[in-house]
C-alpha cells in the first residue's frame, strides 16, 4: 500500500460559541468533508454545553465527527486549522469565545506528542463536552493512553458541566 492509499479512522471535535455557533459546527463539519482525502462518516447530535474553564463566556455548540482520511496527523492538523481561519477564528483570549475550534481528538490508535500536535487530545478524557458528543460516534473505540472506551472514559468522569442535546434544550434557548 503505498502512502497516498492509506486510510485512518479519526475523530474531530467541533466546538463554537460566537456568531450563530450551530451554523458554524454544521459549516465546518461540511468543509470537513469537502475536503480531498477527508471522508465524513458519521456526526454526533449537536450539544448546548456549558463553559468550562473561564465561566463568563456564551455556552458552546458541540459535535464530534468520525472521518477517514488519507491525511497524515500533521496535515490533518493543518487542515482543521485552514477551515478555522477561513471561517474567521480570532485567537484572542486563550479558552474564550471562539467561532470555530477543531480539534483533533483521536487518529487511528496512534499517539503523538509534539509540541503542535498531541494525540489524543490531552483534555479529551477530562471534558464532559468532548465525550459526550463522541461516545455518540466512538463509544467502543479504546483512548490509546488510557486503554479505556470513551463509554468508559465517560462514566468515571469527573467533569459535571452541563452537556444538554440540542433538541431538549428548545425550551430554554
Ligand atoms: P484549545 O482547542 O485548546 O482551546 P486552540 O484551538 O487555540 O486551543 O489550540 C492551540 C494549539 O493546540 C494549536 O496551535 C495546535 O497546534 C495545538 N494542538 C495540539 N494538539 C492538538 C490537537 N490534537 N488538536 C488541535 N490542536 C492541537
Ligand atoms: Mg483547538
Amino acid at each position: 500500500m503505498n502512502e497516498s492509499s492509506r486510510n485512518v479512522i479519526g475523530y474531530i471535535g467541533v466546538g463554537s460559541n460566537s456568531g450563530d455557533p450551530v451554523r458554524n459546527c454544521l459549516e465546518a463539519l461540511n468543509r470537513l468533508g469537502a475536503c480531498d482525502a477527508i471522508e465524513v462518516l458519521r456526526r454526533s447530535s449537536l450539544y448546548r454545553t456549558e463553559p468550562v474553564g473561564l465561566k463568563d463566556q456564551p455556552w458552546f455548540i458541540n459535535a464530534a465527527a468520525e472521518i477517514r482520511t488519507a491525511l497524515g496527523a500533521r496535515d490533518l492538523l493543518s487542515v482543521l486549522q485552514a477551515i478555522e481561519e477561513r471561517m474567521g477564528r480570532i485567537r484572542s483570549v486563550k479558552g474564550g469565545p471562539r467561532t470555530i475550534d477543531l480539534d483533533l481528538l483521536l487518529y487511528g490508535g496512534q499517539v503523538i506528542e509534539e509540541d503542535a500536535l498531541c494525540v489524543p487530545h490531552p483534555q479529551m478524557h477530562k471534558r464532559r463536552f468532548v465525550l459526550v458528543p463522541l461516545c455518540e460516534v466512538a463509544s467502543f473505540v479504546i483512548h490509546p493512553v488510557y486503554g479505556i472506551s470513551i463509554r468508559g472514559l465517560l462514566e468515571r468522569l469527573a467533569d459535571k458541566s452541563a452537556v444538554i442535546p440540542l433538541d431538549a434544550g428548545a425550551a430554554t434557548r
